[in-house]
Order: structure tokens, then sequence, then C-alpha cells
């Protein structure tokens, strides 16, 4: 079999990395903003068409580097307004996109890993388990495909890591791709209008803690005490609630910020009174923003949705107690474009392609 290494992917370095191997191969550092500027600004992956390069950089380019573009192989709009992109990967796996709009700016919603580890009681994504993590090209692929396909090239828009995977799971990527998406000369996309949703993952939130590139953070915290944590998001039986909670306490939160807590409601499991005092208690003293999400409903998911009446009767509590409150309207429910509701079924592959693999 031949095995050969693939080049360099320009859309997954980060401006020294890709400066560095711009010097290694003989051609001047500064070029790296021009790159930047073709692959994130204008969407071109063919070195060819980099027109204000000389004609010797333009064929010396393809020789260091390529350029990787996942391809839009499905395209689903819901009725209000939310477009889910299912994106085939270089090694034919895939994963889902989404952009909702007015909410109230763009807003896309990326994926970070294909599946998922944590196993989330209420979350399908959980159910496809963790097939590889994303690599920064392909985190910031998922921006710049959307970008382009829906016009927005040029918009501002925000970016919310809470697509399939764990963020701070797949943390190196998910870094480099932020700083690829914040640099001047690519898509400029300051962490002000990022947020990290994570399960809470202590020592990558720590980690996080001291990193210059600072996103928003939004902590997925669904239970308030450690029984019921441990069932639902099994990753609490490794970093517990307590734990979880001490690492936002020492989060350097920016002036005017609050760490967002969300809060997946399932009707009679987490939705009580006491549920909603506890929660009060645990965020004593952080700046904490609660974002309750009435649970999506799906086929072989164990739990239900509670009233209408019970959320807000919950918000209340909250509320009444001076705690900030919304409930999320979750959007694009009809094409399971909704949070927890990204699932990719195993690609089916035709018979050429399973005799193209074994003759490889
Ligand atoms: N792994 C990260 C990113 C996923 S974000 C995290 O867990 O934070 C997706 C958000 O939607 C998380 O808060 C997740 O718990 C929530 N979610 C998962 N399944 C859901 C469902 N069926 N209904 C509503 N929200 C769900």
């Amino acid at each position: 079999m031949l095995e050969t290494t693939p080049l360099p992917d320009i859309a997954g370095l980060d401006r020294p990395e890709l400066e560095s191997l711009l010097r290694v191969g003989g051609i001047e550092p500064y070029r790296a903003g021009q790159l930047f500027r073709w692959v994130f600004k204008r969407g071109v992956t063919d070195f060819a068409r980099m027109t204000d390069l000389s004609k010797p950089l333009r064929t010396r380019l393809p020789e260091l580097f390529r350029i990787s573009r996942p391809a839009i192989v499905g395209r689903e709009r819901s009725t209000d307004g939310t477009t889910k992109l299912l994106l085939e990967l270089e090694d034919r796996r895939r994963i889902e996109s989404v952009h909702i709009p007015d909410s109230p700016g763009q807003t896309f919603c990326i994926s970070t890993q294909v599946g998922c580890a944590m196993k989330c009681a209420f979350c399908l994504t959980g159910r496809m388990g963790l097939a590889r993590n994303l690599a920064a090209g392909e985190i910031v692929g998922q921006v710049r495909l959307l970008a382009e396909d829906l016009g927005l090239l040029d918009a501002r828009f925000n970016i919310v890591l809470m697509g399939m995977g764990e963020p701070l799971h797949n943390y190196d990527e998910t870094m480099r791709a932020l700083r690829i998406l914040g640099d001047p000369d690519g898509l400029a996309v300051s962490g002000r209008r990022v947020t990290i949703s994570t399960v809470g993952v202590v020592p990558a939130l720590d980690r996080l803690a001291r990193e210059p590139y600072m996103p928003n953070l939004a902590v997925s915290l669904h239970a308030t005490t450690e029984a019921q944590r441990d069932v639902l998001v099994p990753l609490n039986r490794k970093y517990s609630i307590t734990e979880v909670i001490e690492a936002c306490r020492r989060f350097p939160i920016k002036r005017r910020s609050r760490i967002t807590f969300e809060y997946v409601m399932l009707a009679g499991v987490n939705d009580s009174r006491e549920d909603a005092k506890r929660l009060v208690a645990l965020l004593a003293g952080i700046r904490a923003k609660v974002n309750l999400i009435p649970l999506n409903e799906a086929a072989g998911i164990p739990f239900s949705r509670p009233s209408d009446e019970r959320v807000d009767e919950f918000a209340g509590i909250l509320a009444d107690r001076h705690v900030t409150v919304s409930v999320r309207k979750s959007r694009g429910r009809d094409i399971r474009a909704a949070c927890g509701q990204l699932i990719v079924e195993g690609t089916q592959s035709s018979a050429g392609q399973k005799l193209a693999a074994l003759i490889k």
C-alpha cells in the first residue's frame, strides 16, 4: 500500500505556524497575510487564482501546502430560516454545521469532533460515540463554508462551538482554529463573538483561563446534585459539580461579561422547585446567567420535555432570586438541527468506493 503524508493544510495553520513553514520553504513570511486573505476573505482554494502572487510563487506553493475544503453533501432549510449543512471531510467522514439567522445577529453553530465521547444521557450526538477529533482546518472550514454558502463572508457573525463534540476534549485543535478565525487578515472574529460550550473538563477549563484569545464560556450543568449529574452527564464522575463550579469561580471573566450555565430541562427529572433553588445556591457569587433549554425530544432519548408552564415557573424562581435567566428557543427542530440533535449515520460507501479502498 502506498501511504503519502498529506501536505500541511493552509486553512489549518495559525499565523506563526504558516510563517515558519513559509520560511522553511524559502518564501518571505509576510506572504502569510496575503494567503490568509485569499483563503478566508475570498474563499479561494486554488493557488493559481491568487493573482497578486508572482507566477513562480504560485507554482511553488502547491508543492508545500494543500488547502482543505470540506464538501457540502447536504443542505436543509428549516421553516424558521435555520440552515443545516452536511459536510464531508477528506476521509469521507461527515459532520453537521448550522446557521441560525436573526439570533439576534448571524450565528454559526460549529462541530469540533466527529461524534462525541461524553455520552450525555439526553443527547443524540453522544449516541454516535467519538469517531475522531476534527483538525483545526476542518473546524475553521465549517465557518468558511457556511459564510461562503450563505454570502456572509463580509458580514459580522457569532460562532458557537455547540455542534457535534466536546470542544475542550479536542483542546489544541479547537484553540488553533479560534486563533486562525481571529487573525485580522482572515475572518477577524474576535473572542467576544465566540462561545465555547463545555460539559466542564476541569483541567482544560484551567488551561483556557490562561489563553490570550479569550472566547465566552458556556458550561453545560444540567443538574444540581452530584448523583443526578453522574447519570445525566457521565463526565461528572470524573469532574464533579463542585469541581466544575470551583473552576468557574477562578475563571477570569471579562469585564461586563458572565459565564452562561446551560440547563437542559427534563420533565420530572431536573425541573422541580427544589432543583431551581439548588441551582440558585450553586451559582451564588458567580457572575452567571442561566440558559434553560427545554429538551428537544428524539426517538431513543428516554426523557420528555416539560410543559411551558413548568419552564416558566422554574425560570421565575431564578429570576426572583436575581439570577439572570433566559429560555432557549431551539431553532431548526424540523430539520434535526437543534441542540443535541446533530447525528450523522455511518457513511454508506458504494461498491466502487469499497473497491477503491481495497486497491489503494
Ligand atoms: N459538548 C458541549 C457542546 C455541545 S453544546 C456541551 O455539552 O456543552 C449543545 C448543548 O445542547 C449542550 O448544552 C447540550 O447539553 C445541549 N443538548 C444536548 N442534547 C440536547 C437535547 N436533546 N435537547 C436540548 N439540548 C440538548
